[in-house]
């Protein structure tokens, strides 16, 4: 098998399993409860949290853990809207978001809650110009994808954040680091709030992150015991596994993005020579997401096609197979383009005799498939 679907999701790392094994079945005790059972528990969960806090450089009361990036957006997005709701309802997003963010949008309009979309620029990045026409007095969030999850772009959050301070400073920035996070650098103090999902950095599913700095008003979306955001009782082995996954994935980063840089040059070389694709891409574009349109044959087709060599690839994003791809659309304003997308997600664990057999049945089925339509 030729998994090349990694930003769909990852396979947990065998070291990260055997942490969440060891947790379940040692650590079972209730973290809130007061025998030495619960103590027990609750040191592990303390220091799961320390790990975090420290490898991405954030205070401890900033992180709650989630079920996964979707419930952060959630939380960063209604909760902040309704906590600021005092001085405004207006609310930017761009035009590269994840399809979760865009669903949370249409809720928050049903509420009396006013969304606009800011434009982006020919290589993707946000239009500066718009987003500061865009800009109102009542705007109180502004919501920018760290890496777009179809394309792999790449947005310039600290000037983002430059620019919006320029308008207003009051303005709460929140980014969707969900495919950013282990592949890039991030700088916590661009933004205010943000969201990330544990499968995509080889942890298990139902472990996510929300980020909040100190001092933003964000009202609690759950009500329980414990945690303010995430209440009830904490999936202690889901955390412990995300902060090994963590500390793992941001060990030796450049090392690792030189290796998928490699991988994603080979195949780009190789679309490149095929005149019927077009590559989705831009200079802002990060190595491990290519995505390119056939154009003339269907996706679903192709990769059911590219399955028989059990080779695993993905049509947009796993969350909107299928569909008419928003992100391609909002790049080229291209029908034809953005209904024929297919993605390429690779990992610094993917190897080059995957890559090479990728490439000869790449090929292979691309020839077969666009005869068909001579
Ligand atoms: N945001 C982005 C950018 C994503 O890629 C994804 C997952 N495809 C999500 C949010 C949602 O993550 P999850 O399904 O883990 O909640």
């Amino acid at each position: 098998m030729i998994y090349l679907d990694y930003s769909a999701t990852t396979p947990v790392l065998p070291e990260v399993l055997d942490s969440y094994n060891k947790v379940t079945t040692d650590f079972f005790g209730n973290p809130n409860s007061l025998h030495s059972l619960g103590i027990k528990s609750n040191d592990l969960l303390n220091n799961a949290i320390n790990q975090v806090s420290e490898l991405l450089n954030v205070n401890n009361e900033e992180i709650t853990f989630t079920s996964g990036a979707t419930e952060s957006n959630n939380i960063a997005l209604i909760g902040t809207a309704i906590a600021n709701k005092n001085k405004g309802n207006h609310i930017i997003v761009s035009k590269l978001e994840h399809p979760s963010i865009y669903n949370i949008c249409d809720y928050l309009k049903t509420i009396g809650f006013d969304i606009s979309y800011v434009d982006n620029t020919e290589e993707g990045v946000i239009d500066f110009e718009d987003l500061k026409k865009k800009i109102k007095d009542t705007t109180i969030l502004i919501s920018i994808c760290a890496v777009n999850s179809e394309t792999g772009i790449r947005q310039p959050l600290r000037t983002i954040r430059q620019v919006i301070n320029k308008c207003n400073n009051k303005i709460i920035l929140h980014s969707d680091i969900t495919q950013a996070l282990g592949k890039v650098q991030i700088n916590f103090n661009d933004f205010d709030l943000a969201s990330a999902s544990g499968h995509k950095i080889y942890a298990p599913k139902g472990i996510g992150l929300f980020y909040k700095k100190k001092g933003i008003k964000c009202t609690p979306l759950l009500y329980g015991s414990g945690n303010i955001y995430h209440p009830g009782t904490p999936s202690l082995a889901l955390i412990v596994s995300f902060s090994k996954a963590l500390r793992i994935s941001l060990h030796e980063l450049s090392k690792k993005t030189d290796i998928v840089t490699k991988w994603n040059e080979k195949i780009l070389n190789n679309f490149k020579k095929i005149e019927g694709i077009k590559i989705n891409h831009s200079k802002y574009s990060i190595p491990h997401i290519i995505n390119i349109s056939l154009m003339d044959i269907k996706p679903e087709t192709f990769i059911h096609a590219m399955e028989r060599h059990e080779i695993y690839i993905s049509s947009n994003t796993a969350c909107s197979s299928n569909k008419l791809s928003t992100s391609v659309m909002a790049l080229y304003n291209d029908k034809k383009r953005a209904e024929t997308t297919i993605r390429i997600s690779l990992s610094c664990l993917t190897k080059l005799e995957e890559i090479n057999v990728f490439i000869n049945a790449f090929n292979g089925v691309y020839e077969k498939l666009h005869s068909l339509n001579d």
